[in-house]
């Protein structure tokens, strides 16, 4: 159930809608807008009358919100939301790029990756140093080491640290030392993870599951949202289908979907969408123009000599020209880069 106040509607008229809400055992989630302060409830609303809402002093109107999830709903923040961290934001009219190699794979190699994806124009870096591979025998990660390497890399470059917890028991290590803590597409339906994250008071980067609807996506980031943690940031990494000519089916239609149902910002990751190099430029082209808050793009020094994931990895001046490209695209769908 949403509960939207009335423009100028008094704190005791708030907190006795709230009252009211928690007396009839919702769990009550507010959101305070430039303009209206919404109350989201989660609780038993088939049996409420929305009416029975509207009466009530301050209220402007109440919605009943019948899909399954309710914080992550478009109606909870019709507006939108905008994630900051440090002094960027995620969602509002900048287009955010986040690149860097798949893996931390060495002092050198991250911090020579964050002076290449800085200088072209990227905000925050983004690296593994817990890595979810599909073979137990490939490179896994440096772990703590590889986050403090990051860390340094970002710092010394004035960029973010974005970079993927695998486990729940990694979060007070990954809260050291990233800004954003990824989930990756395998995790995306580890509840027991996503439970834990709405627990943390830093923003979290949800990836679609490799075969996970866009509902099934959206109740991921509920829980996160339930938890209190309302700085959830989506992104569209691509879906396995039957067609094999790229890793992943790279769903761009998935971006507007999102953006219609929900008051999340959402990137497109068109690395792992395509799984070639070749492929990932016009990819990146498409999500920005279909309205992309932001990218997650892996660029590595040398891609060939990668430990993980070379082959849709850009070279440096592939990552720089992108970003030329994306400066023409952006302010012709009314974004900044
Ligand atoms: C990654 O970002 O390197 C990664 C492992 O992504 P995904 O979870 O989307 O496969
Ligand atoms: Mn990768």
């Amino acid at each position: 159930m949403i509960v939207v106040m009335d423009e100028g509607a008094t704190e005791a008229q708030i907190q006795a809608v709230i009252d009211r809400m928690v007396e009839m055992d919702f769990n009550v989630h507010r959101s305070t807008g430039m303009v209206h302060t919404v109350l989201g409830g989660v609780g038993p609303e088939e049996e409420i009358d929305p009416t029975a809402f509207e009466v009530l002093d301050g209220v402007k109107e109440c919605h009943r919100i019948m899909s399954a999830y309710k914080l992550a709903n478009r109606h909870f923040r019709p507006a939108g939301t905008i994630v900051k961290v440090g002094n960027v934001e995620i969602g509002g009219p900048r287009v955010v790029i986040m690149a860097g190699p798949c893996s931390v794979e060495s002092r050198d190699q991250i911090l020579l990756s964050a002076e290449q994806v800085a200088r072209a124009g990227a905000t925050v870096i983004r690296a593994g140093a817990f890595k979810p591979r599909s073979s137990p025998y490939s490179f896994q990660g440096l772990g703590e080491k590889g986050l403090q390497m990051m860390r340094e890399a970002a710092d010394t470059h004035g960029l973010l640290v974005v970079s993927e917890v695998m486990d729940s028991s990694q979060i007070p290590l990954m809260l050291q030392y990233v800004d954003i803590l990824q989930v990756g597409a395998r995790n995306m339906q580890n509840f027991n993870l996503v439970r834990e994250l709405g627990k943390i008071r830093k923003p979290v980067l949800l990836k679609r599951g490799i075969a996970a609807t866009i509902d099934e996506l959206l109740l991921s980031a509920e829980y996160i949202l339930s938890g209190g943690n309302y700085d959830v940031i989506l992104c569209e990494r691509g879906i396995r289908t039957f067609e094999t000519s790229t890793r992943n089916t790279m769903d761009i239609s998935a971006i507007p979907t999102v953006k219609k149902l929900s008051h999340l910002p959402i990137l497109g990751d068109p690395s792992h969408g395509t799984g070639r190099r070749d492929r990932v430029l016009p990819m990146a082209r498409a999500a920005v123009a279909a309205g992309a808050d932001g990218l997650l793009v892996e660029v590595h020094p040398d891609p060939d000599r990668a430990l993980s994931d070379g082959a849709q990895s850009l070279r440096p001046e592939q990552f720089a020209e992108l970003m030329d490209q994306l400066r023409i695209i952006a302010p012709a769908v009314g974004r900044t880069i």
